[in-house]
């Protein structure tokens, strides 16, 4: 196998599970963009999400010691949000990833009662130890998105596990960017100060 497609399947798999969120828009777009250009298409899944509504615990009705009437704000449907996501399944490497290609609504023109899901709700991605995801995303930025990269790198900080090279440099680099020099020296008094012009409560003018 290619060792690129190979490598590149690793970075994916560990920086699909801690994107950058300073970054996370560009790196949906890179993603589908390699996956594209490397990866294997090999089918299509559909995931299906479901948002209960809070207002009225998915009940569909408020109601309070006066009265009940339906929920305002699902209009009693006790749904908030409900949609179809129609996803390209791509092998890279490895590994399988998902690139979605249409957000499918109850009133859309593509929906059909026959959109069967395989896959239901949010995936969740465990977050690799000590931001191991997040330096695989800071190095395909590196090589495949130069622009995002000198853009966005550097400008957050890390609080812990700056344990490998890019969240450590980019750490440092944000450090040193908020730091304020102007304290390590000394401050200009300047000679017509500013407090000579105030007045002393006797000599307020009113
Ligand atoms: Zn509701």
């Amino acid at each position: 196998m290619n060792p690129i497609i190979h490598i590149l399947g690793y970075l994916f798999h560990y920086a699909n599970r801690d994107i950058p969120l300073i970054a996370k828009q560009e790196f949906y777009e890179l993603k589908q963009k390699l996956l594209k250009k490397y990866g294997t298409k090999v089918g299509q899944d559909i995931q299906h999400i479901k948002k209960d509504c809070y207002s009225c615990d998915a009940t569909g009705w408020f109601s309070n010691e006066w009265k009940e009437e339906p929920c305002w704000n699902c209009m009693g449907t006790g749904v908030y949000e409900e949609f179809w996501t129609k996803l390209d399944k791509y092998k890279l490497g490895k590994f399988t990833f998902h690139n979605p290609v249409e957000r499918i609504y109850k009133h859309s023109k593509s929906f059909s009662e026959e959109i069967k899901p395989n896959i239901e709700g949010y995936i969740s991605h465990k977050r690799p130890k000590y931001r191991v995801g997040t330096e695989c995303a800071w190095w395909l930025f590196l090589f495949f998105d130069r622009k995002t990269f000198l853009k966005r790198f550097g400008k957050t900080g890390y609080p812990s596990h700056k344990r490998t090279p890019l969240v450590f440099l980019g750490n440092l680099i944000f450090r040193i960017r908020c730091f304020r020099w102007r304290d390590l020296f000394p401050k200009k008094v300047s000679q017509n100060s500013y407090s000579d012009l105030y007045y002393t409560d006797e000599e307020l003018p009113f």
